[in-house]
């Protein structure tokens, strides 16, 4: 059993065996001994749980060498210790490095400017009472499987309250999407409008209806069209301005962006990218154009995700629920280093009190 639990692990069909796990740049510590290599799902499992194990090695072995007591909690410490501070104590007000352990409480003081920090201040932990080793479960469950799991079910396979479950849930989903809004897409993209809840076709395209949440689906690709990542962002509704400054926001300047003949899009090119509308007819013949290949699989992959189980109630929690299936996607062939790099953003995310949490997302 891992600190992850023993749950059962389910795949997208292959994935890289991480060797090295990174995220923004910095080494999270954390080698496999396994080569990178592509892997059918039946070897999968068995590979993940020994990575898994792997991890939770080192993190022990780092445990007993900072003489904490090496049980679960403090392995958990141990490794948001690490991702928090890479290059050790760094003070979040003065930057100062010196500090001294006020031992009791778990919090450090900077010698510098006396400022005391707990190891989750700041971040998307701060104030939990929960234990982080079930912060790491439910990370776990919410990043290994392609269609994620609902806050009922996650209550369900760590056994909280719905309500432990449901702040725990829309927490993490906060830190994917503020993970998202980072790195445009470059080079070849495919750009498409489309919505949850409701059917895509039929209806005049761009009117609103109250049950459906519009969103832009851009997908970059390989210069043979196959998908790399994907970006979804909600907007209010189809114009020429939300697309621009949609576009703006999650693609480079420059890029290369592919999109049928839909008036509004002609806001690509006002925000400097470079734009290749393909007039495809009337009516939906974009869903069979080869031009369109790699997002209609994404949006075919989001019906199946998204969209059947999508309720209208959950309208303002559109953003969120977006970016969690764009961040799953595009960590889709690195399985095993979900946890760990979630983990390293969600203490860069600043902290989402319970008010905050329920207002809608912002979006356009
Ligand atoms: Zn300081």
């Amino acid at each position: 059993m891992g600190i992850f639990g023993d749950e059962a692990i389910t795949g997208f069909g292959e994935f890289h065996v991480g060797t090295n796990l990174r995220e923004g740049g910095v080494d999270l510590g954390l080698r496999g001994k396994f080569v990178d290599a592509s892997l059918p799902v039946r070897k999968a499992f068995v590979v993940a749980e020994m990575f898994l194990a792997e991890v939770e090695k080192v993190i022990r072995r780092r445990a007993r060498r900072h003489c904490l007591t090496g049980d679960r909690t403090a392995a958990g410490r141990e490794a948001l210790m690490s991702w928090r501070w890479p290059g050790g104590f760094e003070c979040p007000a003065c930057g100062g490095r010196a500090y001294c352990e006020l031992g009791k409480r778990s919090l450090w003081q900077c010698n510098r400017c006396h400022t005391q920090t707990s190891l989750t201040a700041g971040t998307i932990f701060a104030g939990t009472k929960l234990d982080l080793a079930v912060w790491f479960r439910a990370m776990f469950h919410m990043t290994q499987t392609k269609q994620g799991i609902s806050a009922l079910e996650l209550s369900r396979r760590i056994d909280v309250s719905y309500n432990t479950a449901w702040k725990l849930h829309h927490k993490l989903r906060q830190v994917m999407l503020e993970r998202e809004l980072q790195k445009p897409l470059e080079g070849r993209v495919e750009m498409d409008d489309a919505y949850l809840g409701g059917a895509r076709s039929g209806g005049k395209r761009g009117r609103g209806s109250p049950g459906k949440v519009p969103f832009v689906a851009a997908v970059e690709t390989t210069s043979d069209g196959k998908a790399r990542r994907v970006k979804l962002r909600r907007v209010k509704r189809f114009t020429r301005k939300a697309i621009k400054a949609v576009t703006q926001r999650i693609v480079a300047p420059g890029a290369h962006v592919v999109t049928d003949g839909y008036r509004p899009f002609n806001g690509v090119a006002e925000a400097g990218c470079e734009h290749q509308p393909i007039i495809t007819g009337s009516g939906r013949k974009t869903a069979r154009h080869p031009a369109f290949r790699a997002v209609n699989t994404v949006l075919a992959n989001i019906k199946t995700a998204i969209a059947s189980t999508f309720r209208s109630g959950a309208k303002k929690h559109a953003p969120r629920r977006l970016a969690e299936f764009a961040w799953r996607f595009n960590r889709r062939y690195d399985l095993t280093a979900m946890v760990p790099r979630l983990a390293w953003v969600a203490l860069r995310t600043p902290p989402m009190p319970y008010r905050l949490l329920t207002l809608a997302e912002a979006h356009g």
